[in-house]
């Protein structure tokens, strides 16, 4: 019998295959597998290892050393918790993200740590609107309208592209992508992966879409914050706060951690989890780290990047949008009250990340009037500019320890994050969202599963 193979998809069935960003919905409240790519063997190991972070990775690997009954310590530069995910309340009448805001997939730890916390999850299904030739289009409209079937069939095509390494916004262009929709690519792909598509490698996206195993939903919190669900589970683990760790000796058989005012802590083993952004210049090793894996420190990027949040006295776009994409400033921004979190849905989060991030700082206008210009030329009569009601930035650069939004690769840089894989000298281990391999860095999820991946190796590399 011949196999029909579908070759045409609707806009809505090309974002859900290529996880680019189906609202999520309840899958049913069923608790899908625990992640087994890291299975952890009954351990040999009885020294003590130190942890660098108190991000997500340097949290789960602490956990999960507690759960084997290894002695362990995390050291935390800052007097708080959670790195990249920081929840703020009190500001509107539902947490504010200032960091991570959306579970992908659900095959693995974090879906089943969320679920068994309790998560509400958002179940309607929202729309992306986009701004393209002098209209806004829902996805209905979209799928439909010639220049977005064009960026669909691109961004699909994604899934089969093997070629050489370019610039991602060149290779858009090479492929037809109209300069129309350039704006909403740059949204897709670059926002999505904290940076802008004029600064990233094609080859460092299709990475991701072609590896990923973790699903394609993507989920948001109905009620409370991902700072209460995910990280009330590590309330008891053993962290020391204010503990910038600068140095790394391990020249002796013991691993000797120095902090900023000059304590020592020795350990057996370290698993480093801080930002690759912090690895370029703040950590010094002893003896130096092997130069593959120096090249991937120097050759992942981490831009500096800020979230700004817009509170207005209405809601000047449709009920359903999710997340607004446009040209100028800010290429894309968030509805962050969307789906039942906010009462009155009147928020939204400019995400400015990579060159977007640039040019607001160069900007002669200040970011809030910029942005609010910005809204102003795409919904008319001087809208959002009238109905401010507050603004608040967080400007994740002046974060002395993380300074950036999440890791992307460059032209040529999309292999350099196999160098993190081994341990160095048995004695190093490598974690964080940056060491990523398959598909899943700059996430949470992926933060979690190298802390697995290390956790296992300490316990495996007796
Ligand atoms: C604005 C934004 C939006 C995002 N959106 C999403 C999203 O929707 N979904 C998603 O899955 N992911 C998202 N991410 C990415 C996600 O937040 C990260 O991938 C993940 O949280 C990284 O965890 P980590 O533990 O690797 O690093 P981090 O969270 O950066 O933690 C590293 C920790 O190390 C500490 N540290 C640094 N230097 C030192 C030192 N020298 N000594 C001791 N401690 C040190 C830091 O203070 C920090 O606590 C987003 C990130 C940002 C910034």
């Amino acid at each position: 019998m011949k196999q029909e193979i579908k070759t045409t998809y609707s806009r809505a069935e090309v974002i859900r295959l290529l996880g680019l960003g189906v609202p999520g919905m309840i899958l049913g409240s069923s608790l899908l597998s625990s992640c087994t790519k890291y299975p952890l063997p009954d351990s040999k190991f009885s020294g003590s290892v130190g942890i660098i972070g108190g991000g997500i990775a340097g949290l789960y690997a602490g956990y999960l050393l507690q759960l084997q009954g290894i002695p362990y310590r995390i050291y935390e530069a800052s007097d708080r918790l959670g790195g990249r995910i920081f929840s703020e309340d009190g500001i509107l009448d539902h947490s504010v993200e200032w960091g991570a805001s959306i579970i992908e997939g659900e095959n693995h730890a974090l879906f089943n740590l969320m679920t068994s916390n309790g998560a509400q999850w958002i179940d309607s299904p929202i729309q992306d609107y986009a701004f393209v030739e002098g209209y806004w289009l829902s996805e209905e409209i979209m799928k439909d309208q010639l220049s977005m079937k064009k960026l669909d069939e691109v961004i699909l095509g994604l899934r089969d592209y093997h070629g050489a390494d370019m610039n991602a916004n060149l290779y858009a262009s090479n492929q037809g992508v109209p300069a129309s929709t350039l704006p909403v690519w740059n949204a897709r792909l670059g926002i999505r992966n904290g940076a802008t598509t004029d600064i990233m490698g094609i080859l460092g996206i299709t990475s991701k879409i072609q590896n990923a195993s973790s699903g394609t939903t993507q989920r948001q919190l109905r009620n409370g914050s991902l700072s209460s669900v995910i990280l009330s589970s590590f309330q008891d683990l053993s962290i020391q706060y204010q503990t910038p760790i600068t140095t790394v000796d391990y020249s002796n058989s013991q691993v000797v951690l120095t902090d900023s005012t000059g304590n020592f802590y020795n350990h057996d083993k370290v698993i480093v989890a801080a930002p690759i952004s912090i690895l370029k210049s703040q950590i010094n090793f002893n003896p130096a780290l092997p130069s593959n894996v120096s090249s991937a420190i120097n050759g992942i990027s981490m831009r500096p990047g800020m979230q700004v949040l817009l509170e207005f006295n209405q809601r000047f776009w449709e009920t359903d949008a999710r997340r607004l994409q446009m040209d100028g400033l800010c290429p894309n921004f968030e509805v962050i009250g969307s789906g039942g979190r906010s009462v009155v849905n009147h928020s939204l989060m400019a995400n400015l990340y990579g060159t977007a991030f640039e040019n607001a700082q160069a900007g002669p206008t200040p970011v809030v009037a910029a942005l609010l210009q910005q809204l102003d030329n795409h919904f008319g009569n001087s809208i959002a500019s009238n109905n401010l009601v507050q603004s608040k930035v967080h400007d994740w650069s002046q974060d002395q320890w993380i300074q950036g939004i999440q890791s992307y690769s460059p032209v040529g840089a999309s292999t350099l994050r196999y160098a993190f894989v081994p341990s160095i000298e048995h004695k190093i281990s490598w974690a964080g969202e940056a060491t990523h391999t398959e598909g899943h860095h700059g996430t949470i999820h992926g933060a979690m599963e190298t802390a697995a991946r290390a956790v296992q190796q300490i316990m495996t590399e007796v």
